[in-house]
């Protein structure tokens, strides 16, 4: 079965194995059943072909020591006793005239059988089946001789044989659907405690994907097959959070090393455009090198202090902090920017309320928020800043009427140099967001986007608020 959709539960793994082991359990009771059928339909006749055979030569002994009146009377309680619609005795001369007779007022029709009476004059007895035209009547003979000029014809109804073979069938049929019903249970409870293990990889494997690296598949007390997963998964995870962090090292060491010279660079370069006259080519020559070694240490001081957030090494200080305050200080330091082009920047705080952190790196998040709105929102565009409690917690939205992001692109924007192309006109390095999500986890909180292409977006971060005297 080809399943394009696996929430479907119909082609989940579970469903399938729930099926198969129902067929299997089906085909198998069905073949059992059907072998125990054709074993009862063989044995009943096997029965009452002996009774038939001891019956007959019963009364060919009687009648040899008695007269045919004896026997006639003896046939006639023997058929009253078994039951006149279920058996019949006739006795036959050789030319088929019925010389003897129990009741068969019960049987629509008795075959004379001419061929039969002459087989058993000749000493070999002979079965004959009856079927009746009409109606589902069903008999069986036995032609077997008494004397020399004389048979006895012994009928049985095969009534009783037939519905004790309906009734197995009912019982059969009763039988297979308990029996389907029990393994499709059985076969789900079996396939869902098997599959379990699967899950709990599963689900490792979704956190981890969210960025919950630490995050490893639970093992069961089993040992088993999926444990020796969930091991081989646990181990690949740990080689790639060890490769993972040795290529961040190395990155950062690179950023770290290239500081210094860049900043001899700059300190030259600054040195030579004081010495030089202002109009003269140097000095404009002194003066780009000036910006690009400006440049290239922002971005590089920005990656540093991600990698110093995020290892939490250099945390100085943590105490409480009014964010609120801090936010509407950017909004303030930010304003002139936003007015200039042209984009209105309000601002609404819930007082009163602390959060653990230290004032300068929230600044720089509450900043680098802000930045990034104004720069992607265009001119006559809107940016909300709105600080705000829900619960427990500290929600600081930066709502903005901007360009927006594409819906595959809002959790690649955290990463490091991650920029979305319709934004690559605009000054930027991709760092911003990393930082600011790096400062949220560093202090408790976490920072998650919503948006819509061309209607704009809204960047939520969220700290648990101080309560009592907790500060980090
Ligand atoms: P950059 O220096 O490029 O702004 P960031 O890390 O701050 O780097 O942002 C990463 C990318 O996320 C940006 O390049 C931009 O594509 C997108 N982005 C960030 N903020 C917004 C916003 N408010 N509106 C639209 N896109 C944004």
């Amino acid at each position: 079965m080809y399943c394009r959709n696996v929430s479907n539960p119909f082609c989940s793994l579970v469903f399938r194995l729930s099926l198969t082991y129902a067929l299997c359990c089906f085909f198998s009771m069905l073949v059992v059943l059907a072998i125990c059928y054709v074993f009862l339909e063989a044995s009943l006749q096997r029965r009452m072909h002996v009774d038939m055979v001891n019956e007959v030569s019963e009364y060919r002994s009687l009648f040899e020591l008695q007269s045919l009146s004896v026997l006639k009377d003896v046939l006639e309680k023997e058929a009253i006793s078994e039951g006149i619609h279920q058996v019949i005795f006739r006795i036959l001369d050789g030319a088929g005239n019925v010389l003897v007779s129990t009741d068969t007022s019960f049987w629509e029709e008795i075959p004379a059988g001419h061929e039969a009476i002459q087989t058993a004059l000749s000493g070999q007895q002979t079965f004959m089946d009856y079927q009746a035209d009409e109606g589902d009547f069903s008999a069986r003979f036995l032609y077997g001789a008494i004397s020399d000029q004389l048979v006895l014809q012994l009928g049985v109804s095969l009534e009783e044989n037939h519905a004790l073979l309906r009734q197995f069938r009912k019982i059969f049929f009763a039988a297979t659907l308990a029996f389907v019903l029990c393994s499709i249970l059985a076969g789900t409870y079996v396939a869902k405690r098997s599959l379990s293990g699967v899950q709990r990889v599963t689900m490792a494997a979704h956190h981890i994907a969210a960025g919950a690296w630490d995050h490893r598949v639970p093992l069961s007390s089993y040992n088993d097959e999926i444990d020796e997963l969930a091991n081989a998964f646990n181990d690949m995870v740990d080689r790639i959070q060890v490769l993972f962090r040795e290529l961040r090292d190395v990155t950062d060491d690179i950023a770290h090393d290239l500081r210094t010279p860049l900043m001899r660079i700059r300190g030259e370069a600054e040195m030579a455009l004081r010495e030089t006259r202002d109009d003269s080519l140097t000095a404009v020559q002194c003066g780009s090198m000036l910006e690009e070694c400006d440049q290239m240490l922002q971005l590089i001081n920005t990656m540093l202090e991600i990698a110093q957030t995020e290892a939490g090494t250099q945390v100085i200080e943590c105490r409480p902090v009014d964010l609120a305050a801090i936010a509407e200080d950017m909004c303030e330091l930010f304003r002139p920017a936003s007015e200039d082009k042209g984009v209105e920047l309000r601002c609404s705080v819930e007082a009163g309320m602390k959060i653990a952190g230290e004032p300068q790196r929230l600044k720089r998040l509450v900043g680098q928020l802000v930045d990034n709105a104004v720069k992607y929102t265009l001119p006559g565009g809107q940016v909300m800043v709105r600080c705000m409690r829900e619960d427990n917690h500290f929600l600081l939205e930066v709502e903005d009427s901007g360009i927006g992001i594409p819906d595959t692109a809002q959790e690649d924007i955290f990463g490091r140099f991650y920029r979305v192309d319709a934004s690559r006109s605009e000054p930027g390095n991709g760092l911003g967001l990393s930082l600011v999500r790096a400062i949220s986890r560093a202090f408790g909180g976490d920072v998650c986007v919503t948006s819509e292409e061309g209607k704009g977006s809204t960047f939520t971060v969220r700290f648990p608020l101080i309560t009592g005297d907790t500060v980090c």
